[in-house]
């Protein structure tokens, strides 16, 4: 048995948004007591980590990442660009880009990512932390990500295509160790009818999963909701009374504004297209990124955080520009959202609410020390001083410690 006690920090309550001076002591995975000032001070079989007028979270998550994806340039950068890295490099090297992620994530304060798929590198990872091999976030992931035939991002995913084609790729992800299950539902056009999304939700919902989907249209986005699909990536535009629907089902979306955001920043120094940039610019124009989300926020839907680490131009380690640019475009008002997007909310999409996503005695002690108040200061978010997963003091100082186990 091993005992740690936080001592001297104020502990964020994401339900009520107060900060409060109290101890923490941790018996091994658990959160045994979060107590009064000073209350565990004598425990002597505890080890102490001073924090003391620090700020502890829970354990942000990444909803939407994709682990074996660099978050680099696009052709002429080192690491190619996405579809190069999917038909290009060896499973050597996905895996190694995923363990490098992998500590990236840790040291920005995620304990937990939901990997959305490309290739088997998700699974690899998943496996080598479960071994011990590497120290990181929880990880709950998709595999392969399934589409019809030419479908979206159909070099890194499984085609499946008719409700049978569907239900055995499903059946595949589940096997091979699948949390969730991932569809892309349209790319330029609707993908998939609405039977086969039927066939992917029913068989998901049999197996005991829940089911996510790529909808960025209106008509794509009726469609998973009719089939009864559990959240919704990135977002987009959709009829009043669909809005309606998801915000009463409770579907959660997961905003991923830095694609967008820090591509038309970045991607002109990294190696974008000058027409990718420019078609960029004229979309931005007809409507500002989070134009659609604002419809969202505004029909009552809930939000889970979510940056599409591994796209171009954005690292898994770079989540304080998702958080700022949810606020500049106001996806969401207040930072209190915002944080609960990052915790409690991301819970609640993985169904695993009673076990992670606030500070509570009976809790797993995944945790973030933070300098600051990040109610008054969102650059406060970006200060980790301290990480811990299940326990595990994994971040001391803002360094990454004890981090090779092998
Ligand atoms: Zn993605």
């Amino acid at each position: 048995m091993s005992r740690t006690l936080l001592a001297g920090g104020l502990v964020f309550d994401v339900h009520t948004g107060r900060r409060e001076r109290a101890d923490i002591l941790i018996e091994d995975q658990t959160l045994l007591a979060v107590g009064g000032a000073d209350e565990f001070a004598t425990d002597p079989h505890a080890t102490i980590v001073n924090i003391a007028g620090k700020t502890v979270l829970p354990g942000f998550s990444n909803n939407h990442v994709h682990v074996g994806w660099s978050g680099m340039g696009w052709d002429g950068s080192p690491t190619g660009i996405l579809r190069d890295q999917a038909l290009q490099d060896s499973d050597g090297i996905n895996g190694i880009k995923a363990v490098a992620n992998l500590r990236k994530s840790l040291k920005v304060g995620l304990t937990a990512l939901r990997d959305l798929g490309m290739n088997n590198s998700a699974f690899d990872a998943n496996e080598a932390l479960k071994r011990g091999m590497v120290k990181g976030p929880r990880l709950f992931i998709a595999g392969k990500a399934i589409m019809c035939t030419g479908g979206h991002t159909w070099w890194c995913g499984r085609q499946a295509d008719g409700p049978e084609g569907v239900r055995l790729a499903v059946r595949e992800q589940v096997k091979a160790g699948a949390d969730h299950i991932k569809i892309m539902a349209s790319e330029h056009t609707v993908q998939y009818t609405p039977a086969e999304l039927q066939a992917a939700a029913d068989e998901t919902h049999l197996l005991g999963k829940r089911i996510t989907t790529h909808s960025t249209l209106p008509q794509s986005i009726r469609n998973v909701v009719n089939a009864g699909f559990d959240s919704i990536e990135h977002g987009g535009f959709a009829d009043d009374d669909v809005l309606a629907t998801i915000a009463e089902r409770g579907i959660m979306v997961i905003p991923t504004l830095s694609p967008n955001v820090l591509q038309t920043e970045r991607g002109p120094g990294r190696g974008m297209p000058e027409d990718v940039l420019a078609a960029r610019h004229v979309r931005f124009a007809k409507n500002p990124p989070g134009a659609a989300l604002i419809k969202m926020r505004q029909a009552g839907i809930k939000f889970a955080f979510g940056t599409d680490a591994g796209s171009p131009c954005v690292p898994h380690d770079e989540i304080l520009g998702e958080m700022r640019a949810l606020l500049a475009h106001e996806v969401v008002t207040s930072p209190l959202e915002l944080i609960r997007m990052l915790t409690i909310n991301s819970a609640e999409l993985r169904g695993d609410a009673e076990k992670l996503g606030s500070v509570e005695a009976g809790k797993l002690a995944d945790l973030v020390v933070v300098d600051g108040d990040p109610l008054t200061d969102v650059e406060a978010l970006g200060r980790v001083r301290h990480v811990f997963v299940a326990g595990e003091h994994l971040v001391v100082d803002g360094e990454l410690h004890d981090w090779y186990t092998w």
